[in-house]
């Protein structure tokens, strides 16, 4: 006897979004069973190749769709793998990617199912799109004992005890009254061929006393010569092979002759998935040995920067009863990891010469991309030729290096950059005033990876690449306005320094200013502020007070006052006060905390009050 076992909260709910959704292209559910029978067939395919004999019953693998316009029913068998009661609890009654829940969560109306059921790898639940009741009835390969789910997907399911001849899976569904189409053959056939037509095995549609008959084309996609492939084709392919429903940016599909041979299909999506940064994101390529799948799960065959790539590598030159341990690290895998990256960036330099065209790839995936730079030692100088950055030249195009070694100023041999949490900050920093005074060119950093990338390419194209407190170039210009008197500016540094021995590790006059009073960098060689502060927010120890440097404006006429003030003894007060509210503008203007915001604001309104009222 079974029991009614409820669903976990983020199934309901997903199940309520799907059910209630006014989603008008419910066919899609058609697809997604016929891409899991697709997949269990793939899985057995495999698993017999390890096991032999697990499968000999078994005949040809295929996936049968059989209407019932009496019943009102729509039946989905295949000869796969198959699940056993673990297999049904698993995968059919909890969600078990990470990150699915909160979407899921989030996700508010009807707009988001098509991308809910693709990105989230829920296809099974869109069968309550248009059942009310459904029955899995399967049997594992290598078990006895078949089992039963249903559900009505309202308030949970059960498993029951039950019978298969064979290993395999019939998906049930009992049609909703609005879903009669569904036993309508024409209207199925028309479904599979548009949506399904590249699977692997024969798709056939039992129809009853007139026999069967096999839909698709069923050959592998990538074996097909490309110009027998239409466009619509490939988006087909790639939404079943990446569980994406848009159209991706870019479509890669190559023969590789040579030492070893391969064919790959890849694309590039043209939204970027909600995991891209989640630690557990590995590469998606799946592998296939001569049209058998093999594995999703080579986690060598692409690396980590361009994880965000998917589709399909067949080769035959592969053992087909390799094992998966096996495919780490194996020669053969790591040659066709090489040749393909090399495909995938000399493709990326060609769409990189439509700007707005690469801005879209950019925007999604250069994050991920750049790590490259340092990942990737015998690409980098290619990967940061396709990087593209934000800079003081424009602001709103980004540049590449290249395009920045081309406006270079006479005499400049290094390439500037910046770092900091975001772009409008950065352009503002004083850090920068003297190389607009000079009209040269900095690099805008805000991303985390920036911060790494930068020290391992040290240079490009013979340009050293250097933050812009380590600027080894002169930096100063003529200036007209008067200057405070060196021995009163030395007496103001003095104290300063003395005043904020906890806070910095030094404090000196600057010719790089022109607006700012003040401004914080640090020591030549040591850690950006802007690292500092991205170690501390993930509980890193750093010794950042000692390397800093305050930089004072002599130029500036509050330096000059505060300068002539040091003298008088009455003044002290004053020249403490109006001292540390500057260094608090400097944290400010570098993007860091103030240590004390009431004192900040307090007297920040003191000494405009005062001045207004002169
Ligand atoms: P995904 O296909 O992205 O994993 P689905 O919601 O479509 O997500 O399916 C969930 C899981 O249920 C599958 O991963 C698989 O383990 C199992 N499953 C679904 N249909 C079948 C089937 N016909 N045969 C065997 N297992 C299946
Ligand atoms: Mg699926």
């Amino acid at each position: 006897m079974s029991r009614k076992q409820k669903f976990k909260t983020e199934v309901s709910k997903l199940l309520d979004i799907v059910i209630n959704s006014l989603y008008s292209e419910k066919y899609i559910f058609l697809r997604e069973l016929i891409s899991n029978a697709s997949d269990a067939c793939d899985k057995l395919r495999y698993y017999s190749l390890m096991n032999p004999g697990i499968a000999k019953d078994n005949g040809e693998f295929k996936i049968v769709i059989k209407p019932n316009a009496e019943e009102n029913t729509l039946t989905i068998s295949d000869n796969g793998i198959g699940m056993n009661k673990e297999d049904l609890i698993n995968h059919l009654s909890t969600i078990a990617k990470s990150g699915t829940a909160d979407f899921v969560n989030n996700a508010k109306d009807n707009g988001s199912v098509v991308d809910l059921i693709g990105k989230f790898g829920v296809g099974f639940y869109s069968a309550f799109m248009v059942a009310n009741k459904v029955e899995v009835t399967t049997r594992r390969a290598g078990e006895e004992q078949a089992y039963k789910w249903i559900s009505d997907g309202i308030d949970g399911y059960e498993i029951e005890e039950s019978s298969r001849e064979k290993i395999g899976t019939d998906i049930k569904l009992y049609l909703k009254d609005d879903a009669k189409d569904f036993t309508d053959t024409i209207y199925l056939r028309h479904i599979i061929r548009t949506y399904s037509d590249h699977i692997n095995y024969p798709i056939v549609l039992d129809l009853g006393k007139a026999g069967e008959e096999t839909v698709n084309t069923g050959s592998a996609l990538w074996t097909k010569n490309k110009a027998d492939i239409t466009e619509e084709q490939y988006n087909e392919f790639y939404h079943h092979i990446s569980r994406n429903f848009d159209t991706p940016w870019m479509k890669l599909h190559f023969k590789a002759e040579g030492s070893i041979e391969y064919t790959g299909l890849l694309f590039i999506p043209s939204e970027a998935p909600y995991d891209l940064f989640q630690p557990d994101r590995q590469q998606s390529l799946k592998l296939y040995v001569n049209r058998v799948f093999i594995s999703d799960k080579v986690d060598d065959l692409m690396p980590a920067y361009l994880r965000f790539v998917k589709g399909i590598i067949d080769s035959a030159d592969l053992p087909l009863n390799i094992s998966r341990e096996m495919l780490q690290q194996n020669a053969l895998i790591a040659k066709i990891r090489t040749g393909t990256v090399s495909r995938i960036l000399k493709e990326l330099k060609k769409r990189a010469e439509d700007y707005n065209d690469y801005m879209k790839f950019w925007k999604n995936f250069g994050m991920a991309f750049k790590e490259g730079i340092y990942e990737d030692p015998a690409n980098r100088v290619e990967i940061a030729e396709l990087s593209r950055f934000y800079s003081t030249n424009s602001t709103e195009k980004l540049t590449s290096l290249d395009e920045y070694i081309s406006r270079v100023h006479e005499g400049q041999t290094t390439i500037y950059y910046i770092t900091g949490d975001d772009i409008p900050t950065l352009r503002n920093n004083p850090q920068l005033e003297a190389f607009k005074e000079k009209g040269i060119e900095v690099l805008l950093l805000t991303d985390p990876i920036d911060e790494f990338w930068v020290q391992t390419l040290t240079n490009f194209k013979g340009y050293p690449i250097k933050h812009v407190s380590q600027a080894d170039i002169d930096l100063k210009f003529e200036r007209k306005e008067p200057r405070a008197d060196e021995g009163s500016l030395k007496k103001l540094t003095d104290f300063m320094a003395d005043l904020f021995k906890d806070e910095v590790g030094k404090v000196a006059a600057t010719e790089k200013l022109t607006k700012s009073p003040v401004s914080l960098t640090v020591e030549n060689g040591q850690m950006s502020i802007h690292l500092e502060r991205l170690m501390r927010n993930h509980q890193q120890q750093t010794a950042f007070a000692s390397s800093r440097i305050l930089e004072v404006n002599p130029y500036h006429p509050l330096i000059i006052k505060l300068a002539d003030s040091m003298f008088e003894k009455d003044e002290r007060k004053t020249v403490e006060e109006v001292c540390r509210l500057l260094l608090d503008q400097a944290k400010i203007s570098e993007g860091e905390a103030i240590s004390d915001s009431s004192f900040f604001s307090e007297k920040l309104s003191d000494y405009i009050l005062r001045g207004w009222n002169k």
